[in-house]
Order: C-alpha cells, then sequence, then structure tokens
C-alpha cells in the first residue's frame, strides 16, 4: 500500500474529475484514457520506461505496476489482472483508460477509497453445476467440474467454519440447481460474501492456470471481448459492489497462485449470471484446468482439492484482514 493519506488522495482524486474533461484526458476510440504520469502523480507514486513506446511502470516502495502497449492486462505486484481497455500510446507516455483507473487499480492499491467497508460473517459457497449439468469432463481421468467443485466447496466451507465464519451452500450433494436460484439462495441467507467454485476446461490441451472473476463494471467489455457491446451498458445489482468485487479477487487469486503455484492466468472480468445479483461481494474461482493433465490429474487427488480450499481459505481471510484495517481509519 503506498503511503498517502485518504485526505490527500481524496483531494487528488477530486482534483483529477474536476480537471480531467479541460485539460489532461485524452479520448482513444471514445473512451477517456489519462497517462500512466497523471496516475504516478496522483498515486504518489513515480513512473519509469522499461522499453521506450512500448513497456512502462509506475511503482512505489510497495506497489509496482507494469503496463505494456496494446495490452488489456496489467501487471500489479507481480499478479495479472485484466483491464477494461487496452493501453495506448500517446506522445510517448502510456495511457490507460480512466474507467480502469476507477474500477481496477482504486479498488486495489487504495481500497480506502470505496467507502464503509462491508461486514464479514456470513459466506455462500456456491459449487458450479451438479445433478444432470457435468460441466466440464477429463473422460480419461474420469473426473467431472461438478464433483470437483463440490468436493472443494465442501473443504472450503470446513476451512472457513474452522476460522469463526458461517458457512451456507448452494448445494451439498450431486443435485441440479439453476443459475439464477444460486445468487437468490445467497440473498435469502444473508450472506456477506458469495464465492462460486468451478474448474476450467479448453480445447488446447496444454492450457492450466488458476483464474479468479469479478462481475464486469458497467461501460467495459468482459475479458472474453474484445470490444464494447450493447450489454456493457447494462448496470446489474452487483456493480454496486465493484470495488469490493474486485479486491475480493485479488486477494484470492494472490493466495492460490501462492499455495498451489499454478500459473497466475488473472483476475479477470465476466458477467457470469451468478454474478449479477448477489447482494454482496462476489467471485466466481476457476480452480484449474480439468482439461490438461498435469492438474487433471491434482485436481482428482484429496490433497490438491484440501490445497486449494485452503487457498481460498487464506486469501478471504486477507481480504477479511483489509477491511479490518480499513475499518478503523
Ligand atoms: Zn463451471
Amino acid at each position: 500500500m503506498a503511503a498517502i493519506t485518504r485526505r490527500s488522495f481524496l483531494f487528488a482524486l477530486g482534483g483529477f474529475l474536476l480537471a480531467a474533461p479541460a485539460a489532461s484526458a485524452i479520448q482513444i476510440g471514445g473512451i477517456e484514457y489519462m497517462s500512466l504520469a497523471q496516475l504516478a502523480s496522483l498515486c504518489g507514486m513515480r513512473y519509469k520506461t522499461l522499453v521506450k513506446n512500448k513497456t512502462q511502470e509506475v511503482y512505489s516502495k510497495h506497489t509496482r505496476m507494469t503496463f505494456n502497449l496494446h495490452s488489456r492486462s496489467m501487471n500489479l505486484n507481480g499478479m495479472t489482472v485484466y483491464l477494461g481497455h487496452a493501453v495506448a500510446l500517446y506522445k510517448g507516455v502510456l495511457q490507460i483508460s480512466k474507467r480502469d483507473y476507477l474500477k481496477t487499480i482504486i479498488p486495489i492499491v487504495f481500497p480506502q477509497n470505496l467507502g464503509k467497508p462491508p461486514k464479514l460473517f456470513s459466506i455462500f459457497i456456491d459449487a458450479g453445476h451438479g445433478g444432470k449439468d457435468f460441466g466440464a469432463q477429463n473422460k480419461a481421468l474420469k473426473i467431472s467440474e461438478k464433483n470437483v467443485a463440490l468436493d472443494i466447496a465442501a473443504r472450503l466451507g470446513r476451512e472457513l467454519e474452522k476460522n469463526g465464519y458461517k458457512v451456507s451452500y448452494t448445494r451439498t450433494k450431486d443435485n441440479f440447481v439453476e443459475l439464477a436460484d444460486r445468487p437468490k439462495k445467497a440473498n435469502s441467507a444473508k450472506a456477506d460474501l458469495f464465492l462460486s467454485i468451478h474448474c476450467n476446461a479448453a480445447g488446447d490441451k496444454s492450457v492450466r492456470g488458476i483464474e479468479t472473476y469479478s462481475l464486469t463494471p458497467r461501460w467495459m467489455p468482459s475479458t472474453a471481448s474484445a470490444k464494447m457491446s450493447k450489454s456493457d451498458s447494462v448496470e446489474h445489482p452487483g456493480n454496486s459492489r465493484d470495488g469490493w468485487n474486485k479486491l475480493l479477487a485479488y486477494y484470492i487469486q494472490r493466495d492460490m497462485a501462492k499455495a498451489t503455484r499454478s500459473p497466475d492466468r488473472g483476475i479477470k472480468k465476466a458477467r457470469f449470471a451468478v454474478l449479477k445479483t448477489p447482494n454482496m461481494p462476489s467471485v466466481l474461482i476457476e480452480t484449474g484446468f480439468i482439461s490438461n493433465n498435469t492438474e487433471g490429474k491434482l485436481l482428482a487427488t484429496p490433497a490438491y482439492r484440501q490445497k486449494i480450499a485452503s487457498a481460498i481459505c487464506a486469501g478471504v481471510m486477507t481480504y477479511h484482514n483489509s477491511l479490518r484495517r480499513l475499518a478503523k481509519k
């Protein structure tokens, strides 16, 4: 966390937002951008060029953000974080969209600007798929996503309970649950956090790694789509917690990457049905590719599923510690 007081930061932010339309913001393809020099000065950080007209960094003693021209991801303290809009170049300085500054960078680097931190006691775990819906399958290894997700969910629930949280579930058996009913159950349980557990699959069997998704903020394309579309203009109930969703996704992905050493495929954005309507901070976790031989074999073992469950629990607790620190400010 950068050494910057809440007051001076809010002042800088307010000043920027007022001044931006007049002088400092530029439009690229109809999207408002700001330069990394501005970002650095707003954040009380410095910026430098690593590769001319290609790679630049904004950094302080505690934070390092690396950006690459035309890329839709950045590196934040070693983690891959997906941006809504690609990095641009203007007069030799890289530019990021103002939307990414507010919706991607602020929540992770300056969560003190997100307002009053939410309470965290009751956690809802959503094991993906179930019953007639097998999710992804690896026939050679005889594993399906619905079973792997259910087992990780049960292990995660036990870990969270051990640490004093109240836990409820979409399903504790192999039964089918409609997508729309999952957040509904979480809302009626009055949960403070929603964690959806899944496994990935890809046609390319060499692909492996972990991903954590939060609901795409309004006016941004999801990670899987390169361009803006009509659906980007829709505001979902879950968007009222964009900042907390992002901070939660960051800590869970970080702790999972650390514990599993599985490749970090990034903190991503999607408008998954289960993320649109929960009344609490929510993420969807892709715990690994069951289509990959190595990762599939790992996911087939109880020891690895336990490792993932413990790592997700650690991520939740890191997030909770951050909420506690913010509450004291
Ligand atoms: Zn799934």
